[in-house]
């Protein structure tokens, strides 16, 4: 495994070669995603810190030589790892301060130490702000890579001093998807149509997704209803009859929410698109080839922080309603942030 191994995040990985090439790279990182990218993030960071140790080779890595192994091992002296207590799910004042400690000491063998803190948002906000100090006070030889898929729990004086990494969705969309990407497309076309007022667009962006689940939301009602045969309901006891059709809702209300996730899904692959459009990246990498032209259409005018922006948008409104924040308010906050 080297650096050119690791297609799966060639927006991540490209940007941080070049860095390393030029010996540019920041104090801090954060890399963004959803959960189903956590695993990214850290094969991403751990191969980051061979590169920048590895024996054999520059601005890559060998996997073989004794720095390599001992990163991939968890075993190198230089390389410090906060994760969240298992019990708790928290990372704690007292971790922060073992974790500034290691960070400032002399390096052991690393020509650059590396300090990692895995899903960084659960830094309360006590071991925040003692995560902000070393954060300032940047000690020498160290970079530090943030890892959230929440990002927006962070302290905002935090975010502000991490220059962020968006991991995009790698798995295949579900074939599931497809009838409501038909629909989709045309809405976040207009949406990023030039010439428009861009909240009066997110707006009647927010209008028109609100509608397609409206839609969604029916659709399933029927086909489930028609499923059951309410007819035959009828010739039930009423406490049968009770009983069962509260089952059905409770199937409604499953089946919608699924669905919903496939119609978030979908909506965040395309603003995946049109960020990789922007960085100029090939089209194979593209989630949705078949709409490589609009997605590119998308993407003009638009900088990389804010197509990185839209994409934690549609990245808060899965976590609000993952968190039962009620829907309306969820898609409100987040569509509404949307830039064109
Ligand atoms: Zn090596």
């Amino acid at each position: 495994v080297s650096f050119a191994d690791l297609k799966m995040q060639k927006t991540v990985v490209d940007p941080l070669r070049r860095s390393l090439q030029r010996g540019r790279l920041a104090h801090a990182y954060l890399f963004t995603g959803s959960r189903h990218e956590c695993r990214d993030m850290e094969t991403v960071a751990r191969s980051l810190a061979k590169a920048l140790n590895c024996l054999q080779r520059e601005h890559d890595f060998c996997d073989r030589c004794d720095s390599c192994t001992r990163i991939e091992r968890g075993a190198h002296p230089d390389m410090y790892w906060v994760r969240p207590e298992s019990k708790s799910r928290r990372i704690t004042v007292e971790q922060i301060g073992e974790f500034e400690q290691a960070v400032n000491l002399r390096a052991n063998m690393a020509r650059v130490k590396l300090g990692v803190i895995v899903d960084a948002d659960c830094m309360g906000e006590e071991a925040g702000n003692g995560f902000l100090k070393t954060l300032e006070e940047p000690p020498a030889q160290t970079i530090m890579l943030l890892l959230s898929a929440e990002p927006q729990r962070l302290l905002p004086t935090i975010l502000s001093r991490c220059l962020k990494i968006p991991f995009l969705a790698t798995r295949p969309v579900a074939e599931t998807g497809a009838p409501y990407r038909a629909k989709l497309l045309p809405l976040l076309l207009k949406f990023s149509a030039r010439g428009q007022d861009r909240i009066v667009g997110a707006y009647q962006l927010h209008a028109d997704i609100t509608g397609l689940l409206r839609e969604i939301q029916d659709s399933t009602r029927k086909q489930l209803e028609a499923e059951a045969n309410l007819d035959r309901y009828e010739e039930l006891d009423p406490k049968v009859r009770d009983k069962l059709d509260a089952q059905l809702q409770a199937r409604v209300e499953g089946e919608y929410r699924a669905n919903r996730e496939r119609l978030l899904e979908e909506l965040y692959s395309w603003f995946g698109d049109v960020l990789l459009c922007v960085e100029n990246a090939d089209e194979k990498f593209l989630v949705h080839r078949d709409q490589a032209g609009a997605a590119r259409r998308a993407a003009a005018g638009l900088t990389y922080a804010q197509a990185a922006e839209n994409l934690d948008a549609v990245e808060q409104i899965r976590d609000s309603l993952a968190r039962n924040i009620p829907e309306p308010l969820a898609l409100e906050v987040g569509l509404l942030k949307l830039a064109q």
